[in-house]
């Protein structure tokens, strides 16, 4: 499949070719289309697992996965099950850390205050109209970073039920709002093939989730 998409000329010439190959996971900023991964050997034996979409990453160059190393993935050769691992290695991490103000920092375990940042604020390229959380380490200056609005959701039996039911749900733009008396993010997914939606209300320091109405 791939290389009749590459001999027909459907991939936009930007795009990396060497290595990838095709997930079965919707991107869920476009929903057209399955994201695109690779599993890269790294000099200091590590494995980067990356993904992006043919449609989004080109034009932002951005990558929806990027671990540069900092998840151990020995054994695991399959794009899910390697996703499900690095959301169970960062997500809870940071839940933590905005929870209690500081935790240890990925790189060298230096302690670092977690923050959340709109995407016009981060330092490098993320997806537009966003929040993200991410750290910067004082001692190495490392800055891995999560999308808040999968943060947020990390562990929610309804937004996960949401998710399950309708994957190729695509991501809304994030909103600084409130919700009940409290500063929240407004975090929206809609469906790209139903009329179905899912909007979320989360704490604007600590992601914790006040309200979900799914309609
Ligand atoms: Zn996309
Ligand atoms: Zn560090």
């Amino acid at each position: 499949m791939r290389q009749e998409a590459e001999a027909f000329d459907l991939l936009p010439s930007s795009e990396p070719s060497l290595g990838w190959r095709e997930s079965r996971i919707w991107c869920n900023h476009c929903g057209s289309t399955y994201l695109r991964g690779i599993f890269a050997p790294l000099p200091d034996g590590g494995i980067n697992f990356r993904l992006r979409c043919p449609h989004c990453s080109p034009d932002t160059d951005v990558d929806f996965v990027d671990t540069s190393g900092y998840v151990q993935l020995n054994q695991i050769h399959t794009f899910r099950p390697a996703l499900k691992r690095v959301v169970h290695h960062f997500h809870p991490y940071y839940r933590a850390g905005l929870f209690s103000g500081q935790h240890p920092s990925f790189c060298c375990g230096w302690p670092v205050k977690p923050c959340i940042v709109h995407a016009d604020a981060m330092p490098f390229r993320v997806m537009p109209h966003h929040y993200y959380v991410m750290q910067r380490c004082p001692c190495c200056g490392e800055s891995p970073n999560s999308s808040a609005l999968s943060v947020a959701a990390f562990g929610h039996p309804i937004i996960a039920e949401f998710r399950a039911e309708h994957p190729r749900w695509i991501a809304l733009p994030d909103h600084m709002t409130e919700y009940q008396g409290q500063s929240a993010i407004q975090f929206h997914l809609a469906d790209r093939v139903s009329a179905a939606t899912c909007t979320y209300y989360a704490h604007a320091q600590t992601l914790q989730v006040l309200a979900v109405f799914c309609a």
